[in-house]
């Protein structure tokens, strides 16, 4: 008998472990809001995928939506993908606030007791997710870029687990990929990388359920009073139409971003059609909204002039933006792989660089090649 047969003979011998019985179901992912009370691109994407993995598991796929005068997105989340919507629509979940929101995915989790559930890993969501895995004792795979489902044998306790999340990310920095599993523990819980997963089309002929949840709160979830919240408006953003394009890297910092908000206005003001890109690893650190992620998992750009700045030039990035016609690279590392794809490299940092370029381009003395 070969070594996989034995193995096979072996494996039938396991005991398997049925799902159903542990009494768990479905695939849940929280539909993140954004502060404008409009669902956050995270969401959509985790309903794609969250569709998938429903799909796989012949389960339904649920969405949790949280927040103040939300239910009217229930529907749209339907069209999107969601079997069901769980509304929690209470005036004092108006702004996200980390212990309420635990509070509430807990009680959900106690009562529909799911199988898998999913957050974006947005600012937000990775401050929330490892919060509710504690309080529920449960595992959290944390910014994961793919998912499947598939079987696990246990060789020394002779178990074998069927339908397991396989939750995948980069590790070892993020030259490999890592799969974790977590068949003990419920719900088996990962959060996901904003711009990674496809949102499904839009299917108005989507039918679902819309369920009212109730919240039950007590004073010491609300140890934190939000006075105001700043919206930064709906920006429109068109990489694509752009002729000029800075894009900002990790290396830049939340402070430079404002620096490279004021070289795109100084850009526009002389007459150019320009935008501001970055990185994601400028967009995972917060810096900036992952509307304007240039790369592999952002929009594709071949813009006139790409002025890459603070961006190391991972081969992911690269993939958004080598076609543009000339690129200009300012990082403080020569050795930056940016630099190989640049067709002017300024090493230096960009404190001291940016603002000559700004006042340049306002006094006239710097102009670029742009086709009409
Ligand atoms: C599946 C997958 C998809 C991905 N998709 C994308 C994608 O679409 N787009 C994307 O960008 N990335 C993507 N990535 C991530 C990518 O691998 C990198 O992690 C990311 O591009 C790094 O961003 P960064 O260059 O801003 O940050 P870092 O790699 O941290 O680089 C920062 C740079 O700033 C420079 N710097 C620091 N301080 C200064 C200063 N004062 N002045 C000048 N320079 C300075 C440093 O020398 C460094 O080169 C993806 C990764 C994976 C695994």
């Amino acid at each position: 008998m070969s070594t996989n047969e034995k193995k096979q003979r072996n494996e039938e011998e396991y005991e398997i472990v049925d799902r159903s019985k542990q009494g768990v179901e479905g695939v849940f992912i929280w539909g993140q809001m954004m502060p404008n009370n409009e669902p956050h691109d995270v969401t959509f994407e985790l309903l794609g995928e969250g569709r998938k993995i429903a799909d796989k598991l012949n389960t339904k796929l649920t969405a949790v939506l949280i927040g103040y005068n939300v239910k009217k997105w229930a529907q749209e989340l339907i069209y999107r993908g969601a079997d069901r919507v769980i509304v929690v629509d209470h005036e004092k979940l108006k702004t996200f606030a980390v212990l309420p929101y635990t509070q509430v995915i807990y009680d959900i989790i106690q009562k529909e007791k799911p199988e898998v559930f999913l957050f974006g890993a947005t600012t937000f969501g990775r401050e929330l997710a490892p919060r509710v895995a504690a309080r529920v004792h449960t595992g959290l795979s944390a910014d994961c870029t793919m998912f499947d489902v598939g079987d696990y044998v246990n060789r020394r306790k002779k178990l074998k687990f069927e339908n397991v999340l396989y939750m995948v990310r980069p590790s070892f920095g993020e030259s490999k990929l890592a799969t974790i599993l977590c068949p003990l523990n419920f719900p088996q819980m990962a959060s996901a990388r904003p711009g990674i997963f496809i949102p499904l089309k839009r299917d108005e002929t989507r039918k679902g359920e819309i369920i009212d949840f109730t919240p039950e709160f007590s004073e010491k979830d609300f140890v934190v009073d939000v006075l105001d919240v700043n919206v930064g408006g709906g920006e429109q953003i068109d990489l694509k139409g752009a002729k000029i394009i800075v894009s900002g890297g990790r290396g830049v910092g939340e402070k430079g971003f404002d620096m490279l908000r004021e070289f795109v206005k100084v850009l526009r003001e002389k007459g150019y059609k320009a935008e501001l890109g970055a990185s994601r690893g400028a967009v995972e650190a917060g810096y900036i909204s992952s509307k304007h992620q240039v790369g592999q998992t952002g929009t594709t750009v071949r813009p006139d002039v790409y002025i890459a700045i603070g961006i190391s030039g991972a081969i992911q990035h690269l993939a958004g933006m080598k076609e543009s016609k000339y690129i200009i690279a300012i990082n403080k590392d020569h050795e930056a792989p940016i630099f190989s794809v640049a067709t002017f490299g300024i090493v230096g940092d960009y404190q001291d660089v940016v603002p000559i370029m700004i006042e340049k381009v306002r006094k006239g003395e710097m102009v670029f090649p742009v086709t009409q």
